[in-house]
């Protein structure tokens, strides 16, 4: 029923149509270029997109870079690349806010003309003051009726320059004693001598994102513009500055919550200092949730894709768990990657019955629930490395892996029996003696006798070498990720593994950055694309294959 399953968003969309309030749809994603882009950015960008697509209208790419201080241009690039890479196809509409800052200016003046505006002259601590309170109404300010062609004059004198910063300021004429602190005669420009990326040192005055917003939607015949809750408030001031400013079919803001994680750092803030202090390797550290991170983890775009439809969308706020995110990534990936064997703790096995120099290529299927993925050779000799804790010298109850006098199967393969081992002068174990029964040889239809546990392996002289890292959550979840204290992160001392002698089969030899696979047993991995080279191959473990998660 698809009347039901729509959101609430959609739902008022469908109205608007009905009521021909709008006859299309154009939504827009209006990022600041002020940092990288998060999980909580997809879904904006994924929820825009899709209702275009879904109501057959425009998506608008829109920079929204009216604040030159934190802005760079840096983030542009990364923020497209970001957004080409979940999907959201912008088409030519790609657009920068700082385009309009003529347009802006000339609305500013309408608002003047009209006597809804007025240059003001208190300080921002009087502001303060004359602003009012939730409980209390706010002053006028004393500045508030001058007349038309002085704020003109003040305005243009403004504008070229002859201020400080911080001097004066072009205000809105609304209601002081508005409930609504936001409509409390709110600023629209003011002065900030900052060269801007885009516009230089063209303008020394500076549109506020409450008069900017709007406008720039306006501009752009936005139907939709689509924010997060913290701006329900703000609504009376957008319908406020579009009617002002006397545009036709003004843009209609309609909020729904953010997303949020549990048990994960997104404050940028946060970010920035862990980057600062060498925690995390940059914005793009795979424990971190930016869209950049997540990718060079090895999530995949159609996994996002999947997750944000099963966040849905809600006008309350609520956290959704990691392992949903989990959850998503393995469902992509169990049927479209190859299940390959590496040996994360190698320890050499030795078929002192296999003939010395001898190998035999092994056909393995690549996926046994997806033929399309098809077979590989591996190469089976007389040395293998097999992972350290798939031997006991004393094994508990119900360990059915080797151990002295057990037989296996070495997967893929044949059965092998464990005759003794080697250990050092410490006592560890270096070397495992095994031999091999030619007839029990995987697809052979050997039914002789039967073997409890299988283990997988990688044939020692052909491996490749690699690094290989483990992630846990980047906070300690006991503790939440907020000192309640001092506010500082509880990080995990655990979060980051290195593995530095893995050994993986030799059919990676031709993986590219951002393939990924399963490893048998021990998750999915994926190629790092920072540090892994075609010699040294570098792994991240994305998720292992376990999980409690329920859906
Ligand atoms: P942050 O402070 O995390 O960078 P922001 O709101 O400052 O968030 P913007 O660049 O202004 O970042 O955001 C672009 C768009 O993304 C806005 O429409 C904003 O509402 C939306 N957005 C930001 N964070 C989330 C989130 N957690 N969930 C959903 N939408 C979000
Ligand atoms: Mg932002
Ligand atoms: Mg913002």
């Amino acid at each position: 029923n698809e009347a039901v399953s729509k959101n609430f968003i959609e739902q008022e969309i469908d109205k608007d149509l009905a009521e021909g309030v709008y006859d299309h749809v154009c939504t827009r994603f209006p990022p600041e270029p002020n940092g990288y882009l998060h999980i909580g950015h997809a879904k904006s960008i994924l929820l825009n997109y899709g209702l275009a697509q879904k109501y057959g209208g425009t998506f608008h790419m829109r920079f929204d870079d009216t604040n030159p201080t934190k802005e760079k241009t840096e983030f542009v690039e990364s923020i497209k690349e970001d957004i080409q890479w979940l999907g959201a196809d912008w088409g030519e509409h790609l657009y920068f806010a700082s385009d309009y800052f003529d347009q802006m200016y000339e609305c500013a003046v309408k608002l003047i003309k009209k006597g809804k505006a007025f240059v003001c002259d208190l300080t921002a601590e009087q502001m303060r003051e004359y602003r009012g309170t939730l409980t209390e109404p706010g002053k006028e300010s004393p500045y508030r009726n001058r007349s038309v062609e002085e704020n003109l004059e003040l305005f243009e004198n403004m504008r070229a320059g002859k201020y400080q910063d911080g001097e004066k300021v072009l205000r809105a004429k609304i209601d002081m004693a508005s409930p609504n602190i936001n409509m409390r005669d709110p600023i629209l420009y003011r002065v900030a001598r900052m060269t801007h990326h885009n516009t230089g040192d063209k303008w020394c005055i500076y549109p506020m994102y409450d008069f900017a917003h709007p406008i720039e939607d306006a501009i752009e015949g936005i139907t939709h513009s689509i924010c997060t809750l913290e701006f329900e408030d703000h609504r009376p001031l957008y319908d406020w500055v579009v009617r002002e400013c006397e545009f036709e079919n003004p843009p209609r803001q309609i909020e729904f919550a953010k997303l949020y994680l549990t048990n994960v750092v997104t404050g940028k803030r946060y970010i920035k200092k862990l980057v600062e202090d060498g925690i995390v390797d940059g914005w793009d550290d795979p424990r971190l949730v930016s869209i950049a991170a997540l990718r060079r983890r090895g999530f995949t775009s159609e996994s996002i894709k999947m997750f944000i439809e099963l966040c849905g969308v809600s006008k309350s706020q609520s956290s959704v768990d990691y392992a949903m995110l989990e959850y998503c990534i393995r469902e992509d990936l169990k049927m479209k990657r190859p299940r390959m064997m590496a040996v994360l703790d190698p320890i050499k096995l030795v078929i002192d019955n296999y003939p010395e120099g001898q190998v035999e290529y092994l056909d393995v299927a690549n996926n046994l629930e997806n033929e399309e993925l098809g077979q590989r050779k591996v190469p089976f000799c007389r040395e293998l490395y097999i992972e350290r804790e798939d031997f006991m010298e004393e094994p508990p109850k119900k360990y059915f892996r080797l151990f002295p006098g057990n037989e296996v199967r070495l997967m893929h393969a044949y059965f092998v029996k464990c005759e003794s081992f080697v250990k050092d002068e410490n006592g560890n174990i270096t070397e495992i003696h095994c031999t091999y029964d030619p007839e029990t040889k995987a697809g052979s239809g050997f039914t002789g006798r039967k073997v409890k546990g299988t283990i997988h392996w990688v044939p020692a002289p052909y491996a490749q070498k690699a690094e290989v890292r483990l992630y846990e959550n980047l906070v300690d979840e006991e503790k939440g990720v907020y000192n309640k204290e001092d506010g500082s992160l509880n990080l995990n001392p655990n979060s980051l593994t290195v593995i530095k002698d893995a050994y993986v089969e030799p059919s990676f030899a031709d993986a590219k950055a951002y393939d990924s696979f399963q490893f048998v047993r021990n998750g999915y991995f994926c190629i790092d694309a920072k540090d892994s080279t075609a010699e040294y191959p570098v792994f991240n473990r994305i998720v292992s294959l376990k999980s409690s998660f329920k859906l």
